[in-house]
């Protein structure tokens, strides 16, 4: 366990599925050497088999008593898919437009294919990042100590110079977040943009979200909107719990949806769009619970009456939504009320240097 644990609150009933976070991710950290295919943020389709595909059929996470279980490492091709481009450049005289490779897979491949039939059909966004777990199994299976959590936030960090490119790590996470650099034969992952976090920053996908729907501060802020909507209200949860390896990313379950129509066209009263099931197989049996607490919510607002959990919710102020450090909001440690200063993009030195060198640059202190 770290001293102080950063954390982050998605609320999946505001996600667009823009891919704005993804690209954010990727032009800082992932679109060059050996890191092509990664997608450190990824937004999938739910119901769909996610990026890589299918990977929570692919083990890993410890079992009821603690211990470490058995898993895969995804295949480059089938699971991944190849990173491809298309041939813009011959449009112009004629060509057809064309990808460069034969993609079968890739990320959000599944994208808004969703689920049930129409007029009764059903999907929603599921944005992941590393889950920054409290009780890693990419760290418990790492045979050279390669792996490591910062004491000061709870950052979960690959030591360049220990990696050996084992890849247990990858096999043992359950949520397949780790990915292995071929150019580099190291284990590579999200960093929860830590140089922004020392500058008081949130990551790059939180600040670029569109829809607002990212949270980010620490556990024990009490006055951070994290801590209220994971500890004070219990509206955000973690995504499978049963992987056991104590996520610190939590999701705002979406609501049910619009009702159901039957085979006249009518709707059905007090049918559920979005079938629990698919929604507690991702977060549990607190599902149920927390759609009242926010079906609840609603009525609140509509009597004219105050809702703090939908204030959170709406996420007015970035200064308010990011909290990372817990005595001074972000906006305020820049001399503003409302939103955080312009932050300048790294050097595409500082990109590729970061993870490989961090714990050389001294900016990385073991736990
Ligand atoms: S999500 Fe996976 S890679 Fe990230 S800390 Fe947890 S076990 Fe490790
Ligand atoms: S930027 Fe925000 S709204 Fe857009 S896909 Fe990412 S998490 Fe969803």
């Amino acid at each position: 366990m770290s001293r102080r644990q950063l954390a982050m609150v998605m609320d999946l009933n505001k996600c667009i599925g823009c891919q704005t976070c993804t690209v954010a991710c990727k032009t800082q950290w992932t679109n060059r050497d050996g890191r092509e295919y990664m997608y450190w943020n990824n937004v999938e389709t739910r119901p769909g088999s996610g990026y890589p595909k299918k990977w929570e059929d692919m083990g890993g996470g410890f079992d009821a008593k603690g211990n470490l279980q058995e898993g895969e490492v995804p295949n480059r091709r089938t699971g991944y898919g190849v990173p491809w481009d298309y041939n813009h450049d011959e449009i112009m005289s004629g060509a057809t437009f064309e990808p460069s490779a034969d993609p079968k897979w890739g990320p959000n491949w599944d994208e808004d294919v969703g689920g049930g039939m129409f007029p009764n059909s059903h999907h929603f966004y599921l944005p992941r990042i590393c889950n920054h777990c409290s009780n890693p199994a990419c760290m418990a299976a790492c045979n050279n100590q390669a792996i490591f959590k910062r004491d000061q936030d709870g950052v979960v960090l690959v030591d360049m110079d220990r990696c050996q490119g084992e890849r247990q790590c990858i096999a043992a996470c359950p949520y397949k977040k780790i990915y292995f650099n071929a150019r580099l034969s190291k284990s590579e992952k999200c960093i929860m943009c830590f140089p922004r976090i020392e500058k008081g920053l949130p990551p790059a996908c939180a600040q670029q979200c569109v829809g607002r729907i990212r949270f980010v501060g620490f556990m024990d802020d009490e006055e951070g909107q994290v801590h209220k909507l994971v500890n004070k209200y219990k509206v955000a949860l973690p995504l499978h719990p049963e992987y056991g390896t104590q996520p610190n990313v939590f999701y705002v379950p979406p609501l049910p949806g619009p009702e159901t129509f039957d085979d006249e066209g009518k709707p059905i009263p007090n049918s559920k769009r979005i079938p629990v099931e698919l929604l507690e197989h991702l977060f549990g049996p607190e599902v149920t619970r927390v759609q009242a607490v926010l079906e609840g919510e609603i009525q609140k607002k509509k009597r004219g009456e105050r809702s703090d959990i939908l204030d959170i919710l709406i996420a007015y102020k970035h200064s308010e939504m990011f909290r990372i450090d817990s005595a001074v909001p972000m906006g305020e440690q820049h001399g503003q009320s409302t939103a955080p200063a312009p932050v300048k993009a790294p050097t595409k030195l500082a990109i590729t240097r970061v993870p490989a060198a961090s714990l050389s640059l001294g900016k990385v202190r073991r736990s």
